[in-house]
């Protein structure tokens, strides 16, 4: 059959990169042998912080693959936060938890649930398929729910994914909560990170209807540490909204400890963020108490105020 490229999302996080890895294993052990795990981009601070415990390298590095190559998505299925020649490749299969953004000619498997993470998906799909999951697997599936989920505390986190993490840490043999607060925090390091690099960390474009976006989120683990490079920050975001022509450039700065997110808009539908959310900005920024899901209170409530 030839190889078969997996890969999550550009800008990949832990979910990302553990589901590409998850998922060779997976092919693997249903006798595709010649499944790689790949990345589109560098594994960030915590996903390190998961791969150094577990004393094992990321994924492989690709740009693009081969037009006519098979691929298997994990983590994403929208083509613009995949590779480019996306439409040209044949998708073997999705495994996901993001909105459907995919059309193809032909059919696929696709599996996708409203979970907190892939790696949940993951987890029913070697249980499904009486599959052994062993430490390493257990401890990259655990890994991304906690991630994804910020420690469970997420609103996007779900029975299943609780239930999923208490039966990992179990097989892993790790006390999840010591563990998850530790790889978090490893993952809000910013000091060797540029302006630019914070600003890339984990960005996404998005459209709320017209309002053409950009959403960048960074976890801390105290708000004030970030809020310290707001000058330079809103410099640089002010350059990137005229460079890419963008409405609106949100920055989220969320406490991982106290799940709140502080949020810097700039662009000139910045007002969008006060209707959506009956904040006003003072000096660009303020406080959202409750946010810290891009994806259930982000992009839907600035969707419906746009
Ligand atoms: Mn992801
Ligand atoms: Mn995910």
């Amino acid at each position: 059959m030839g190889k078969t490229y997996i890969f999550g999302h550009k800008n990949p996080d832990t979910d990302t990169i553990t589901s590409s890895l998850v998922m060779a294993n997976f092919e693997q052990k249903l006798g595709n042998t010649e499944a790689v795990a790949c990345r589109l981009g560098n594994p960030n601070k915590e996903t390190e912080y998961v791969l150094n415990y577990l004393g094992i390298e990321a994924p492989k590095l690709i740009e693009s693959v081969e037009d006519g190559a098979n691929v298997i998505l994990v983590d994403h299925n929208s083509p613009k936060e995949s590779i480019d020649n996306l439409e040209n490749v044949n998708i073997l299969k999705v495994v996901d938890h993001h909105k459907l953004a995919l059309e193809t000619s032909y059919p696929l498997f696709y599996r996708a649930e409203a979970v907190g993470c892939t790696e949940t998906v993951m987890y029913k799909l070697y249980r499904e398929n009486g599959i052994e999951i062993d430490k390493k697997i257990a401890t990259l599936m655990l890994s991304a729910i906690i991630s994804d989920t910020l420690l469970l505390k997420s609103p996007t986190c779900t029975n299943e994914d609780v239930k999923a993490v208490k039966e990992l840490a179990e097989i892993a043999g790790i006390n999840y909560e010591e563990y998850g607060l530790e790889m978090l925090k490893a993952g809000t390091d910013l000091s060797s990170f540029s302006i630019d690099e914070i600003l890339h960390l984990d960005a996404k474009a998005i459209d709320f209807k017209n309002v053409k976006a950009v959403v960048n989120q960074v976890n801390t683990a105290d708000i004030s540490d970030v809020m310290k490079m707001k000058v330079d920050l809103e410099a640089r975001m002010n350059e990137i909204i005229n460079e890419e022509g963008l409405d609106l450039f949100m920055l989220l700065i969320t406490d991982i400890i106290n799940s709140n997110s502080q949020v810097i808009a700039l662009g000139k539908s910045a007002s969008l963020v006060e209707k959506s959310y009956g904040v006003k900005l003072e000096d660009n920024t303020a406080l959202l108490k409750g946010v810290v899901s891009r994806k259930k209170q982000v992009v839907p409530i600035m969707t419906e105020n746009a």
